[in-house]
């Protein structure tokens, strides 16, 4: 690890990194628990040391320090990682060390990006600002938008120009990542090749994108011309080297703090609704853009919460969107309620016409999914027939298959059963058995180990100088009789330990399982093991060494007599008067300590 590298985990906190990006809760006087964001989880197995400054998950085993944190949650290299962590401590950054020419021109292209979106960004708002926008802010005063509102979301206004934009940003990057910025469109010449770029977002409403950290990344259009020439309604980014549509979720970094406090997302599908929403104070709110869950939605939302409330459109393509989103977040563990307004109003509209008193008490009334999908299955399958019923239950029995706990599959089922009237024996044990099946998780959890493990291991990773003598203790007693040792079930991690010199204790156990144990045994810590501590745990090493020997001394002497074997029987016999000594020693009143 660099100099630099060094000093910045120096500076850094492990504890106020993570909680950027999950909940975490204090778990102990040293560590901190959450759900795990690398794997799927219910209840908390990622744990966070303080003190020693590294995170470990009982459930996937994944550990290690904060750059190796903040690569994989960013999917980026050391080197990207150690910049981030610098950025959010304000430490200035030396000149860039990469690990590859790609990743070097990867990064350089990315932050080029970043740049050309900031400033497209303010060129719309002065757009906005600016005679031609007039038509814009028309609009947006029309659909109840304030300035103060506009201003907060970075609302701004593509004029009708093929080069207004290209012009504005041209100086500032090659020809190729303005192509990559899609933020310009180009057309096939007759030889195939790109012909020359113009402004791919004209005459519109531009709703930028941001990604967690607030930067924007892309953009939403709405078009403000109307006829055959307009376009879609709504005109997205493409997909660049900064945007995913399906890796976003619209205002997460603003939604996020709220998120937290109040335990729960509002989840709505249009920008529009969340902008409106949030501007009125309900600032937990989150929008899909138009479109249903994916999974990397899924996994951003679980770092901040596992409750959802979803309040989608009342029509058809709005209700289908909902019911993909509720199963994908139901298989993910996720507890969901669902809204419906009255008059089949959207959120904005709702909340614009009826206050925000109105819409939150709407909130409160959410009901449960299982209700809500009951309910869906009675409007599709309408009437009391058979075949309707069997129609409605082959709607629902997904549904209660997905949900991870018993229990709700249970009182779903039992649910379904009385409110679609189905008496039939055969339906119900059907709906019995969905409620009985599903996919096990069967959580890895590490190998067991004894306290006297424990103490080693803690004695090893010490990194306080002042605590020295206790690890030396335990590096001389592996170096003079390592087969006491050897059949530790973490003798591996502690001949790692024993030869790290000054480098980190998480670092040097590279096994995972071995490492797994060595975060169990550090994660309990209480305090750093004493002199005494250590003493005594070499000693019962030592004597459980010597009654598993003596106990292979008998069987060997028992079988050196059935075979008659006279000299391994004196050898062996010998070799059992030793061990009786040295346990016998052992065995004597220890000194006070
Ligand atoms: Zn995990």
């Amino acid at each position: 690890m660099s100099d630099f590298a060094q000093s910045v985990k120096q500076q850094a906190d492990i504890v106020k990194v993570i909680e950027g990006y999950i909940r975490l809760r204090k778990a102990g006087a040293q560590n901190y628990s959450g759900l795990c964001p690398f794997h799927k989880e219910k209840s908390p197995s990622f744990s966070v040391h303080a003190v020693r400054q590294f995170y470990h998950c009982f459930g996937c085993g994944e550990s290690g320090d904060v750059f190796s944190f903040v690569g994989k949650i960013e999917k980026v290299g050391f080197p990207e990682a150690v910049r981030i962590v610098a950025q959010k401590y304000g430490i200035p950054l030396p000149k860039r060390e990469f690990s590859s020419p790609e990743e070097a021109a990867g990064a350089r292209q990315r932050a080029k990006l970043l740049e050309l979106h900031e400033t497209a960004t303010a060129w719309f708002e002065e757009q906005l600002r600016g005679p031609e926008g007039a038509v814009a802010r028309e609009y947006l005063a029309g659909r109840g938008l304030s300035p103060e509102g506009i201003k907060a979301f970075r609302v701004g206004y593509s004029p009708d120009s093929f080069n207004g934009l290209r012009d504005r940003l041209s100086g500032m990057a090659d020809n190729e990542t303005l192509r990559a910025s899609g933020l310009f469109s180009s057309k096939e010449q007759g030889d195939g090749s790109q012909g020359p770029i113009y402004d791919r977002f004209r005459k519109r409403v531009m709703f930028p994108i941001a990604n967690e950290s607030g930067r924007v990344i892309a953009f939403t259009a709405r078009t403000l011309d109307t006829g055959e020439k307009a376009g879609p309604k709504y005109m997205n980014s493409p997909e660049t080297p900064l945007y995913s549509k399906g890796q976003v979720l619209f205002n997460l970094d603003k939604a996020k703090a709220a998120i937290r406090k109040f335990e729960f997302a509002l989840l709505v599908e249009g920008q529009m609704d969340c902008i409106s929403v949030f501007l009125r104070g309900i600032q937990n709110v989150i929008a899909t853009s138009g479109t249903a869950f994916t999974e990397q939605q899924v996994a951003l939302l679980r770092r901040h919460t596992s409750q959802v409330v979803v309040n989608f459109d009342p029509d058809a393509a709005g209700a289908n969107a909902a019911e993909k989103s509720i199963a994908l977040l139901t298989e993910e563990g996720f507890t969901i309620k669902i809204v419906t307004l009255d008059d089949g109003l959207d959120p904005d509209r709702y909340i614009r016409e009826k206050g925000v008193e109105a819409y939150t008490a709407a909130l409160r009334g959410a009901r449960r999914q299982s209700d809500y999908l009951i309910e869906r299955a009675r409007q599709m399958f309408p009437g009391a027939s058979a075949e309707q019923k069997v129609k409605a239950m082959n709607y629902l029995l997904p549904h209660i298959r997905r949900m991870p706990q018993k229990l709700s599959r249970d009182q779903f089922a039992g649910d379904a059963a009385q409110k679609l009237g189905i008496d039939s024996a055969v339906l119900r044990e059907e709906l019995h058995q969905a409620a009985l099946r599903r996919r096990d998780h069967v959580e890895t959890r590490a190998a067991t180990m004894s306290e006297v493990e424990r103490v080693l291991l803690r004695a090893l990773a010490i990194t306080d100088p002042a605590d020295e003598e206790a690890r030396r203790l335990v590096i001389e007693a592996i170096a003079k009789q390592p087969a006491w040792f050897e059949h530790l079930g973490v003798f591996p991690a502690l001949q790692a330990l024993a030869g790290r010199e000054a480098r980190d204790p998480m670092e040097v156990v590279e096994d995972p399982a071995q490492r797994a144990l060595l975060a169990e045994a550090l994660l309990q810590e209480t305090k750093v093991p004493e002199e005494g501590e250590v003493q005594s745990a070499i000693q019962e090493i030592q004597e459980r060494s010597l009654e598993n020997r003596q106990r292979d001394l008998r069987v060997g002497i028992a079988e050196a007599e059935r075979r008659g074997d006279f000299a391994e029987l004196a050898l062996l016999t010998q070799q059992k008067l030793e061990m009786d000594r040295a346990l016998r020693q052992l065995h004597q009143p220890r000194k006070p300590v």
